[in-house]
């Protein structure tokens, strides 16, 4: 349970008090670990020899394990045998064993802890554990691979399972000759042994935590490059094309050269390994020295894939090879840590992104993208600060969402254009160089940030990682004295905020932007504050949106701003930014959402894809609001983004040429589909007559970029047929890119019969685990897929749950996919009974948060829906 009372959430939160940690009266130092995986039994044989420090007197050893079977255990204190097989005992709710012996050792000696144990190589993505591809018979077949991150690695053999403890590793696995054996380090020798096996041992890691392990062990296909000073590979399963792994490992050799200027520090592995796992409940996972990724993240062929998903993979290879230096030399000293880890390699990929891709302008995006995401969840009543105090396991697989990945980046962000990016980049570096191969807390990054700027970082800091929430400021004018009103309170989306919940004031950067340029000086410290603008004619807070906050203007000054948007005084991120910023008033009763409305419709002649991708996001927001509202309604609203989309959809074109730059291939694609799937007939007629000539065989008539739409069109406007071919692509396909397409497209179709066929789709052996929630996405797109999602839980909530057990991630992505798409107070009631009868444990936060985003849907229609009906009469769209 990561939930707290916003009033507990003081900055003086010990966040340190009631974490469940191993005894500190020994500490690892070095492991010998030895693995023999059985692919055919899925069992496999495991041997550990652990070097320990002996920091207290010492009768107990406790380690983590879970789900492994010890076979013998012995206690050495330097040659002298201290238990041959001493008293073990398990403890469930900690997940540890304790090998208790009557001889003490005395601190200040070295003890040895050795077991042998057995363990299965399980299909749940978590520990050691198998993953299936098709061999070319068509048979079944497996590679043994890891997945540690949080606290997976007891379950793959018993460890001090903590970032803090970090040891050395040497490695060894035990094979069939013929297979590739894969570990963090590279290979130190190897041996033959019985039956006709290898013994691989990998050279001795240096200092590291568990969580960062890997051992693979499977038939793999392999690239290699030289562009590096040390060998960078990529691997794949047999039924891969490996060369579609080109393109990241070139970019991989490029980022790793550049990273090791930029932080000014080499990277300490003598070689980078880069793996596509068939099964991967993750996108990828930065294990140091060997990097896993979902086939998607990892394999991209140009010629079947869109401009989005290219963007996508160099984003994710970006992130993994940032957490290198940032995650893996210094790591977290625990979990409510997290976001240093992961909102540094969000804020990385997109650096570094902007330097090898100036072409694609990632910081446009990042607001309409990242921004938003961590604007939207925090929002929410049931959020959590970006530092969360985490106490036990079972809670940490809650915090990998929005706050850690997307309010970390946009802090770092905020903090990178306070300081300037070189300072904080030089604030990086002594920060790399102080803690390497040790453990930090955020408050290390602050000091590392301050000794670079002269600057005190930690205290303006301090109050956006540990409080929950962000603002809105709210503007209002005196014309008479030129001067401008500034008043911050705490932004929800119910919005019903106590005054209990409103105490904390932030620092907020105003970043006024007027005729004269930017002011990046101005701030608010209190509540609020005035100050005078010479010329009240233009002005607007938050130029370029990188504070994180919510602006609220009076509807005459929104009127202004989207006038000075057509005179061109605001940049791209700024009109972005000023949409989405209105979208979330409205939907929050800040402001009324007719006001919204008309606002977009003066964005038609917008020349910019990043604020069309904002405002076709806002449409389809009050449009999911609405879905259970009347249907003559949801049809003027439907016109409404016709009417607004269609005229540039044409202009564009849907013709891609090579000479197409990236942001102009996404920006006829989304244009087109939205036109499309909003009733356009041009649009319509061509993706109709693209998918019909599909149908009959011809896979290129679809441009990459338009599958998606393509596909939802002709679902929106066809049955059986039109769904069975689009099934048949997923199960045909070669690329994982189209088959992913596919599956996500299914749920479109809202036909009882098709809707049951998709859902059965997500259960069946079809669909790997990692992939479930992809048919079920497409099904929240219309009111009778939101039901049956809902149906289809409560049928089969038994088997959904063994399926993803609550340690993994996915289960609380599912609960999310099929209960926040309700609009109702009615409906929680409904789901919230369904769960008081069972554990919610692991998905708790994630269903907290659906009923706060239904509640709040709610209370936007019983403000709004009047107001929202009467605008489209008056626009004669009703
Ligand atoms: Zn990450």
């Amino acid at each position: 349970m990561c939930r707290r009372d916003a009033d507990a959430m003081g900055a003086n939160l010990d966040i340190a008090k009631g974490r469940e940690v191993l005894p500190k009266n020994v500490k690892p130092l070095h492991y010998h670990l030895t693995l023999e995986p059985n692919l055919e039994t899925f069992e496999y044989e495991g041997k550990v020899v652990i070097d320990l420090d002996v920091v207290e007197d010492t009768t107990s050893i406790s380690l983590n394990t879970i789900d492994i079977d010890i076979k013998s255990t012995e206690v050495h204190s330097g040659s002298k045998l201290i238990a041959s097989s001493p008293k073990l005992t398990y403890d469930e709710n900690t997940q540890t064993t304790t090998v208790s012996f009557p001889d003490t050792i005395p601190a200040g000696h070295k003890a040895t802890l050795t077991q042998t144990f057995k363990g299965t190589l399980n299909a749940n993505m978590a520990g050691f554990y198998r993953s299936s591809y098709k061999g070319e018979d068509g048979s079944d077949k497996y590679i043994a691979t890891t997945q540690m991150e949080p606290t997976d690695a007891r379950r793959a053999f018993p460890c001090f399972d903590e970032p803090a403890l970090k040891a050395e590793f040497t490695i060894t696995l035990i094979a069939d000759k013929k297979l590739t054996c894969l570990s963090n380090m590279d290979v130190a020798n190897e041996k033959d042994v019985h039956d006709g096996k290898k013994a691989v041992t990998f050279n001795k890691s240096p200092l590291m935590s568990t969580y960062l392990l890997a051992f693979i062990v499977g038939e793999l296909n392999m690239i290699e490059t030289d562009a590096f000073r040390l060998p960078v590979r990529v691997f794949a399963t047999p039924d891969k094309d490996i060369e579609h792994g080109r393109f990241s490992l070139e970019l991989a050799a490029k980022t790793l050269e550049f990273y090791e200027t930029k932080f000014n520090s080499k990277f300490p592995l003598p070689k980078m390994d880069m793996v596509a796992i068939p099964d991967f409940s993750a996108g990828a996972m930065e294990n140091w020295g060997l990097v896993t990724y979902r086939v998607v993240d990892l394999l991209f062929d140009e010629k079947t894939s869109g401009a989005s998903t290219k963007q996508r993979v160099a984003e994710v290879v970006q992130h993994e090879l940032a957490h290198q230096w940032f995650g893996n030399l210094v790591t977290m000293d625990f979990w409510d840590g997290l976001w240093l880890n992961e909102g540094f390699a969000t804020w990385m990929s997109w650096y570094s992104c902007n330097e090898f891709y100036p072409e694609w302008k990632v910081w446009q995006g990042y607001v309409t993208d990242n921004l938003q995401s961590a604007l939207a969840l925090d929002s929410l009543r049931s959020s959590h600060p970006i530092e969360v105090p985490v106490k036990r396991a079972d809670e940490i697989n809650q915090i990998f969402d929005a706050i850690s990945y997307s309010k970390g980046s946009c802090v770092l962000r905020m903090v990178s254009k306070y300081l300037g990016e070189e300072t904080f980049m030089e604030g990086v570096r002594r920060y790399l160089k102080k803690h390497a191969f040790g453990n930090t807390q955020t408050n290390d990054l602050w000091a590392a940030l301050a000794d670079a700027s002269g600057k005190d970082v930690e205290k303006i800091m301090d109050i956006w990682t540990k409080n929950v929430g962000f603002p809105v400021v709210s503007v209002t004018e005196d014309a008479e004295n030129n001067s401008v009103h500034v008043k911050q309170n705490r932004f929800l989306r119910t919005a019903d905020v106590k005054p209990e919940e409103d105490q904390v004031l932030y620092p907020v950067f105003l970043g006024l932007r007027s005729k004269d340029g930017v002011d990046e000086e101005l701030t608010l410290d209190g509540r609020e504050r005035s100050f005078k603008v010479k010329d009240l004619d233009f002005y607007k807070i938050n130029a370029d949106h990188s504070g994180i906050y919510r602006t609220s203007y009076s509807p005459e000054r929104l009127q202004k701003l989207g006038e000075a948007a057509k005179k061109g005084l605001l940049t791209v991120e700024d009109r972005a930014g000023m949409i989405a910023d209105a979208g979330a008033l409205a939907a929050s009763g800040y402001q009324k959402t007719s006001g919204v409305l008309s606002l977009l419709q003066g964005f038609d002649t917008e020349p910019e894809f990043v604020v069309w991708d904002e405002l076709t996001a806002r449409i389809a927001s009050v449009r999911a609001a609405w879905v259970f509202q009347d249907d003559k309604v949801k049809d003027a609203l439907k016109a409404f983004q016709r009417d607004l989309v269609s005229k540039k959809s044409h202009e564009l074109g849907w013709d891609f040429k090579e000479s197409d730059g990236h942001i102009e291939q996404q920006f006829k694609s989304l244009l087109f589909s939205s036109a499309a799937l909003a009733g356009d007939e041009t649009t319509k007629a061509a993706a109709l007559e693209m998918f019909e000539k599909f149908k009959n065989g011809d896979r290129s008539a679809i441009h990459p970029n338009l599958r998606a739409g393509v596909y939802a069109v002709a679902l929106q406007n066809g049955g059986e047929a039109e769904y069975d071919a689009i099934l048949n692509e997923y199960r045909t396909a070669k690329v994982a890119d189209e088959r992913n397409t596919a599956l996500r497209s299914i749920g479109r179709a809202r036909q009882p019969e098709l809707i049951k066929r998709t859902l059965a789709m997500a259960l069946s052996k079809e669909v790997k685990d990692q992939d479930i929630y992809l048919p079920l996405g497409g099904l929240r797109s219309h009111k009778e897929g939101i039901l049956a999602l809902w149906d289809w839980v409560k049928v089969n909530w038994d088997t959904i749950y063994k399926k993803l057990p609550p340690g993994l991630s996915m289960l609380g992505s599912v609960v999310s996919l099929c209960t926040s798409s309700f609009t109702s107070e009615k409906q929680i009631q409904e789901i919230d009974a369904f769960f008081k009868e069972r554990s919610t444990k692991g998905f708790d936060q994630s269903l907290a948060q659906s009923f706060d985003a239904i509640r709040a849907k709610e209370g936007w229609l019983k403000r709004d829906a009047d107001d929202v009906e009467a605008w489209l009469k008056a626009k004669k769209y009703l």
